[in-house]
């Protein structure tokens, strides 16, 4: 197993130096860990170092890992596909979604948020390379969905959240962080681009990132699921 002080201290470095080379604040983005695949021990000890986000993306392994770890205070993220028959338990077990991609989903995760919660904060998942095989909506089809959600009263719509194609080169992560960047300006309602992963993390927040999600360079390979 890789260190996960180790890790975890890496990517926080790597966060810093890449905040400086864009003249950005790194305390304006926020390090989400994402723990699919990990053991309730990897989440203890990332938490005991600081850590308190965490990104999951299979319902059940994640409320088992709730269950284990409810003496902690963490902030949970679901970021996984959302089947609308799990709407209701994510929306009693979250912090936020970063994934919803359609009206019906938000309409239900409001409707169901328990009224003794705060507003659910929702991401839109924009598909930004246009990949036929991804979740998420095109830009094009944007101002049509929030207009949708703007009055459903249980759900706040934070920000927008994309995957891109994977690439290695710079430039090409680059620019399509860059779209999501140009679009949330229409939307002064928006604070949150969650954009970045272990891969792209450099390119996303030189183009804007407040939420980096990060799990290879923290915990490690993933098993295979
Ligand atoms: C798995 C996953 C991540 C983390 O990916 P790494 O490459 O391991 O950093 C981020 N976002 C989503 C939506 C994921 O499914």
């Amino acid at each position: 197993m890789k260190s996960i002080a180790g890790g975890l201290s890496h990517v926080r470095q790597q966060i810093d130096k890449a905040a400086i080379n864009c003249g950005r604040d790194s305390r304006s983005i926020q390090l989400l860990a994402v723990s699919k695949t990990q053991p309730e021990e990897h989440l203890r000890a990332a938490y005991e170092l600081g850590q308190t986000a965490f990104g999951e993306n299979y319902l059940q392994e994640a409320r088992n890992k709730q269950q284990a770890l409810a003496d902690l205070d963490i902030e949970w993220h679901f970021i996984g596909p959302i089947q609308s028959n799990k709407t209701r338990e994510i929306a009693a077990s979250f912090d936020w979604v970063h994934s919803v991609d359609r009206l019906k989903i938000a309409r239900r995760l409001s409707e169901q948020r328990p009224v003794d919660m705060p507003p659910l904060n929702i991401c839109l998942q924009i598909n930004v390379d246009q990949e036929e095989s991804k979740s998420g909506i095109l830009l094009e089809d944007l101002a049509d969905l929030v207009e949708a959600i703007r009055p459903l009263p249980n759900i706040k719509l934070r920000g927008l959240m994309a995957i891109p194609a994977v690439s290695d080169e710079y430039q090409q992560q680059f620019t399509s962080f860059m779209q999501l960047s140009k679009a949330i300006k229409g939307y002064p309602e928006m604070d949150t681009l969650s954009m970045g992963m272990s891969g792209d993390m450099d390119a996303a927040i030189a183009a804007g990132s407040t939420i980096v999600r990060i799990g290879t360079a923290i915990f490690g390979q993933r098993e295979r699921r």
